[in-house]
């Protein structure tokens, strides 16, 4: 018997699943059925047949991952068994947390992220510009994450006069099936901030952006869905085993998101006053 096989049968949660609303349902739908759907022609199918699907390829490619690792069998049935995002799902298993392959950890980081910029007072949101902006790091050194220090000179948050800085590094698969690292920042600026002559990586290279005319929560929403896209049905193509094995085992523990912020919620103010 194969390994997938018994790997199906013995440890292979069989989860239900049931139709789910709000953020995250939007992100789970956007980020990883979209595009996973029109590249497997099932577009027309209903979403939780899609989130199906998607959930098999991954399994699929983490059968892979035991068979090549048979010691790790207990560790990696955890990530099997990941609960889905976006639907409620039964029964509740345990979330993994790696989300640098599993999808659905994925999501529940950037659902995270979203609540970080969303918690900015709206009285400094309706009045400010959200600032989304990308670069991508080709074969990254290992250990080596690309932020920008909050107090650092010529770096974004300060000399944009940043009430909130969110960066995010997504280790994903990048153009020719190679190791790549994606920096991913959301920002919340002030009106009137000439973001073009401001934002330029350690070489002085200008770094792509767009700027929102105010941090809605739509907009929030929009620049995550538009700026996290991942291909995730190459990540899991058997022919890409090899990338999919590097990034599972890819900065386990650094934590790849790192928030600075430079305003005064209204319940700090409350007990910054007793
Ligand atoms: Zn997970």
């Amino acid at each position: 018997m194969s390994i997938e096989r018994q790997t199906t049968t013995r440890s292979t949660v069989d989860h239900k699943f049931w139709p789910n609303k709000g953020p995250q349902a939007e992100l789970t739908k956007k980020l990883l059925l979209e595009n996973y759907a029109k590249t497997q022609g099932i577009l027309q199918k209903p979403w939780l047949t899609q989130l199906s699907s998607f959930q098999r390829s991954y399994r699929y490619q983490l059968y892979r991952l035991i068979e090549a690792h048979p010691d790790q069998r207990r560790s990696l049935t955890y990530a099997l068994n990941c609960r889905p995002t976006g639907i409620r799902a039964k029964p509740y298993t345990i979330a993994c947390q790696n989300r640098r392959v599993c999808p659905w950890c994925f999501i529940r980081k950037l659902g995270k992220l979203r609540e970080i910029l969303v918690a900015v007072p709206l009285k400094i949101r309706n009045c400010s510009q959200l600032l989304m902006w990308k670069r991508e790091i080709v074969s990254p050194r290992q250990n080596e994450l690309p932020f920008f220090l909050p107090l650092q000179k010529g770096g974004p948050h300060l000399s944009l006069k940043a009430y909130l800085t969110s960066q995010l590094a997504l280790p994903c698969i990048g153009v020719q099936s190679l190791f790549c690292l994606a920096h991913i920042a959301f920002q919340i600026i002030p009106p009137n901030q000439n973001v073009s002559q401001k934002l330029f990586d350690a070489a002085g290279e200008a770094i792509p952006f767009h700027v929102f005319p105010e941090a809605s929560d739509e907009n929030i929403l929009q620049a995550l869905t538009s700026s996290c896209r991942l291909d995730w049905f190459s990540l899991f193509e058997k022919q890409n085993f090899k990338i999919f094995e590097e990034l599972y085992y890819s900065y386990p523990k650094n934590h790849l998101l790192r928030t600075a912020k430079n305003y005064t919620n209204p319940k700090e103010e409350f007990e910054d006053g007793k």
